[in-house]
């Protein structure tokens, strides 16, 4: 059984699963075989040194990853041992199980989530009567998540004009002390405490794991560290795993140092290097050693692999983005007819909102498909309440939308609120008589938040036909106060979502010169298609293509994987244009996903590309140049098979007039703003940008760099 095992490694791998005699750091590039050499030396451990299955701590970056490594392990021992693998939350969750009245808590603790934490920042800001412009309670959520993780520490924001950041911080870890309570972060931090100031409890551990095993090793945190540190530094008995290549989340607290110096802080290290890789294509392989020889902050490795060099790169220049996504559509569907399932086909993109054009053409072309780690577009909270006050404007009968938008922002209206106005439905009104009769009779709070709903209603329907279908959106969602909503419910991903929302604006733009309607007929139009379209996806069974954001990949491998929106701006994204580190973050996202492809690699761009509703010209990411070029061959236009839509769709960007305007600029204030509007010419040009932390701004020319 062990010979057997054994057998299936390369040497390198063998002398990694066998190595038992001090720290063991598994240093190698993507596909190399690390998550195999974790489930083979588990496996082995169990079979050669009859160790107890549940004395072996495994640990892997997500639920996933640890349910996949779990049911690989079982497939070796076939289902002889069930082993216990956990995320490192999932571990301290243990550790606290057993011993948090070590530090002042109940056994029987809560875990509370963001919007708890949420909830308990609110109540605290309110009792401390602060201004919550500035004490917005989720940026205090995320600062203080910050603080937790070991990214800063809480003085710094003090210093930044914070001044009560201090205060708050604490009463709010006394309030989860009196409920009991632990949120995300205090479970790791809290384990932590247990194994580094409670000598009795980390004997105890350090003497009951028999090894312990790290997966994705190149994004743990600070605090994640201590954990390995305090568990395995005395006995040496572990073994991580890595690639300072992926380290892709360094922007949530991953320090790539960890790895980088693991020699150094574990004394007698040994470092075994797998240098064979066994997923890619040789071709794939080139383009990922090239493209990662760029950075410099790393160790530096080479990967080499046996097999086949398989069909060049697929790189496909599009003149829009619809047509990008259509020779997406069109593509997957030749490859499933040569033979490909769907499911081993996968589709990345930068960012979420880039996912709602290939979900589009996907569903054209009538093929199925899954999104990772995400929402599909229209199930998207924002992108179902922007619907729903479109149709609210629409559709005088609608109660649901009217219910669901009716206090989303807050507009005071309550549980007593809204059984008034359903009473008031109930009887048969419609939704504009019952507001209209409500606005007259309700108590003064009530009657201003009613008002309100009515005077968006009223002057959606005024816009139906005056605005262009972008503006329209835009329009509902400045009336509807919902941007600032976003802004400060969600301060972790409210700029994601104001993208989607962005999103939405230009799908009804595209749709309206497909359908050459507008409009109020284009609205009835599109709104039937978004229901009629999600309804049918529900009904969907079986085989599914996937698409995700490069960041849910990891680990991840597939045959066929495309790369979409390989553009300046979108890869690397503009937030990273900055700094040279940032710039490498991106360059190691784009090698996590070239690495997951096996066979076939589809790259994609588009030269012009929808940003707020019209066409910009955009410029083809630096990363395809990095690929060598005799690795890649051109996908023509004329064999791509999107000749007849692709000519009408670049007749609508010609039409859209791509002149050359800035698209990105810089302020000394604001910082990065992607351009919405130029007004005039040259210095004295008026600029309408958009600033991520500070909105819409128009400022004069000679002010702006000009980035892109
Ligand atoms: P990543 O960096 O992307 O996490 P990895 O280094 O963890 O990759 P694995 O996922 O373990 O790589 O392995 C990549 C693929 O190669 C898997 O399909 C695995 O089964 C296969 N593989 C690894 N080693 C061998 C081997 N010695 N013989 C045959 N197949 C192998
Ligand atoms: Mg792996």
């Amino acid at each position: 059984m062990i010979e057997n095992l054994i057998k299936e490694l390369n040497p390198q791998q063998k002398e990694a699963v066998t190595y038992f005699d001090s720290p063991l750091l598994i240093l190698a590039g993507a596909g190399s075989g690390k998550t195999r050499v974790i489930t083979y030396k588990i496996a082995y451990m169990i079979e050669k040194f009859n160790y107890e299955p549940e004395r072996i701590l495994a640990v892997t970056f997500t639920n996933k990853a640890a349910h996949e490594m779990k049911e690989r392990v079982g497939q070796l021992l076939k289902g002889k041992a069930d082993v216990f693998v956990s995320t490192f939350h999932s571990f301290c969750v243990k550790l606290l199980k057993s011993h948090s009245v070590r530090i002042g808590f109940k056994p029987n603790f809560l875990i509370i989530d963001t919007d708890d934490k949420k909830s308990v920042l609110k109540e605290i800001l309110k009792e401390l009567n602060l201004d919550t412009e500035l004490y917005n309670p989720s940026l205090i959520g995320s600062m203080i998540s910050n603080v937790k993780n070991g990214m800063v520490s809480i003085e710094n924001f003090e210093l930044k004009g914070y001044d009560r950041v201090i205060e708050i911080f604490e009463l709010y870890n006394k309030k989860l002390k009196e409920m009991n309570a632990f949120d995300f972060d205090d479970l790791l931090l809290y384990g932590k405490k247990l194994l580094t100031e409670h000598e009795d409890i980390k004997n105890r551990y350090v003497d009951y794991f028999r090894y312990v095993l790290i997966d994705e090793y190149q994004d743990t945190n600070a605090i994640q560290y201590e954990i390995t540190k305090a568990l395995t530094l005395e006995k040496g008995n572990v073994c991580v795993v890595g690639d300072e290549d992926q380290c892709i989340y360094t922007w949530r607290g991953a320090n790539i140092n960890n790895i980088l110096n693991f020699e150094k802080d574990f004394p007698h290290a040994k470092v075994v290097k797998l240098e064979k890789n066994y997923r890619c294509s040789g071709v794939i392989l080139s383009a990922a050693n090239a493209v990662i020889a760029n950075n410099t902050i790393r160790k530096g490795k080479k990967l080499f692999t046996d097999n086949e060099d398989g069909e060049p790169i697929r790189l496909f220049e599009a003149s829009t983005d619809q047509e990008e996504a259509l020779f997406v559509g069109k593509t997957v569907k030749k490859l499933i007819n040569t033979g490909f399932k769907p499911s081993e086909i996968a589709i990345f993109y930068r960012t979420n909102s880039q996912s709602r054009i290939v979900e589009d053409a996907l569903r054209r072309e009538g093929i199925n498909y899954q999104i990772v780690g995400g929402l599909k577009f229209y199930e998207r909270k924002e992108i179902k309440d922007i619907i729903a006050y479109m149709r609210v404007i629409l559709f005088e009968e609608d109660k649901l939308s009217l219910f669901r938008i009716l206090n989303v922002p807050k507009r005071g209206l309550g549980q007593a609120a809204e059984e008034r106005l359903k009473k008031l439905l109930d009887e048969g009104y419609s939704n504009i008589e019952a507001l209209n009769r409500i606005v007259l009779e309700s108590p003064l709070r009530q009657r201003e938040g009613f008002k309100e709903i009515l005077e968006i209603i009223e002057a959606g329907k005024e816009k139906l036909e005056t605005l262009k279908p972008y503006e329209f959106i835009k329009f509902i969602t400045a009336i509807s106060r919902y941007e600032d909503y976003l802004r400060k419910e969600y301060r972790e991903d409210w700029e994601t979502r104001v993208e989607n929302i962005t999103e939405l604006g230009n799908t009804l733009e595209e749709f309206a010169e497909r359908s050459g309607l507008s409009g109020e007929e284009l609205y009835l139009e599109f709104l039937n298609t978004v229901t009629l379209s999600s309804d049918q996806d529900e009904m969907e069974d079986g085989e599914k293509v996937t698409l995700m954001t490069i960041h849910a990949s990891k680990g991840l491998e597939f045959p066929v994987v495309f790369i979409t929106g390989l553009e300046e701006g979108l890869f690397p994204h503009a937030r990273s244009l900055d700094a040279n580190e940032q710039i490498e973050e991106e360059r190691r996202l784009f090698y996590v996903a070239i690495t997951r492809a096996k066979k076939v690699l589809v790259l994609s761009y588009a030269r012009s590309r929808r940003f707020f509703g019209s066409y910009r010209p955009t410029e083809k990411s630096r990363f395809i140049d990095e690929i060598p070029s005799h690795l890649i061959k051109p996908v023509s236009r004329k064999t791509s098979g999107e000749k007849t839509q692709a000519s009408s769709v670049s007749s609508i960007s010609s039409r859209s007039s791509i002149k050359k305007k800035p698209k990105i600029v810089f302020h000394k204030k604001f910082g990065k703003g992607i351009v919405k509007r130029v007004e005039g010419a040259g210095d004295t040009a008026k600029v309408t940008a958009y600033f991520a932390n500070f909105g819409e701004k128009t400022i004069v020319m000679k002010f702006l760099k000009v980035l892109a």
